[in-house]
């Protein structure tokens, strides 16, 4: 008879949560989060960035970490921050690495629900696809000048997604100590596509396509009620954008939390000092 396998649960602290912002967004965008859902996941949660600022080095101490890439919105730029936040992550032997953006609101809780699923020693890539079919991406150039191409999907990083440790130590030749930004610079990706290029079209692994992931990209007006708490990230419009947020009611006006993250964050944390005290029944 077999016996039951030994299995371990998995806890926060073997995620590695790395959130990607830069100079301008500090105050406008890391302060909202540092608020929010990264003061319920603060051990495991690093701040990538891109400048050394006093005040966030105060509120972060060494979970923030200044990249030394530039403050650009470019390729290499970009690049850049991922191969740091990935050498990061595979140096601090957590099971799993998980990338968002500053835009992102990170639900802990489904998050490592989603992820005991699964074992850190097999290989997992889940997130959101943010196109409805795969890309195709010129690979290597033959001999007689011809490109040969390979199709895969990549999970959007504005959305968020995950990889086990497993699958992230099998990246590393592609991956790691600035591998990952020539590799990008050879199939001229942005970076999470070319996550996606070494998943998929290198070690041939699939992309979990997951709906608990979300971005800007997509309608969040859709997102309503209790699904909102449900989900494992949320983001919200860009200022050109600034309706397309997630439908929650009843705790803080739109002028007050335009990004929801605030309400969202008293639903799912309803003793936090700055939430509005529940009503007696
Ligand atoms: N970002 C960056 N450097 C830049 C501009 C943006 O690292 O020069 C980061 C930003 O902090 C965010 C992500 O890249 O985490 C996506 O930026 P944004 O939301 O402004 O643009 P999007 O691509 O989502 O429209
Ligand atoms: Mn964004």
């Amino acid at each position: 008879r077999a016996l039951p396998t030994a299995r371990t649960t998995l806890e926060l602290k073997d995620i590695f949560i790395a959130v990607k912002t830069t100079r301008k967004y500090h105050r406008s965008r890391l302060d909202l989060l540092l608020q929010t859902w990264i003061s319920q996941a603060r051990g495991q949660t690093f701040i990538f960035t891109d400048w050394e600022d006093r005040e966030l080095r105060l509120k972060a101490g060494d979970h923030m970490i200044n990249t030394n890439c530039s403050a650009v919105h470019t390729r290499q730029a970009l690049c850049c921050k991922m191969s740091v936040e990935y050498d990061k992550f595979l140096e601090s032997g957590q099971k799993w690495f998980c990338h968002v953006d500053d835009d992102n609101y990170v639900n802990p809780r489904t998050l490592l629900h989603l992820l005991s699923a699964f074992s850190h020693s097999q290989d997992v890539y889940v997130g959101r696809p943010s196109l409805d079919h795969p890309i195709e991406a010129a690979d290597h150039v033959q001999s007689d000048g011809s490109k040969t191409t390979v199709k895969f999907w990549f999970a959007t990083g504005g959305a968020g997604f995950c990889i086990s440790r497993g699958l992230a130590l099998k990246m590393s030749p592609w991956a790691s100590l600035g591998n990952f930004i020539s590799t990008a610079e050879r199939v001229r990706l942005p970076d999470d596509c070319t996550i996606g290029y070494i998943i998929e079209g290198l070690l041939e692994v699939k992309l979990l396509h997951s709906p608990l992931f979300h971005s800007h990209l997509e309608n969040l007006q859709r997102l309503q009620g209790e699904s909102v708490l449900q989900q494992v990230t949320l983001s919200y419009g860009d200022p050109e954008n600034k309706h397309n947020v997630v439908s929650v009611g009843g705790v803080f006006g739109l002028q007050q939390d335009p990004t929801r993250f605030k309400s969202v964050h008293c639903l799912l944390y309803p003793d936090t000092i700055w939430c509005p005290a529940k009503k007696m029944s």
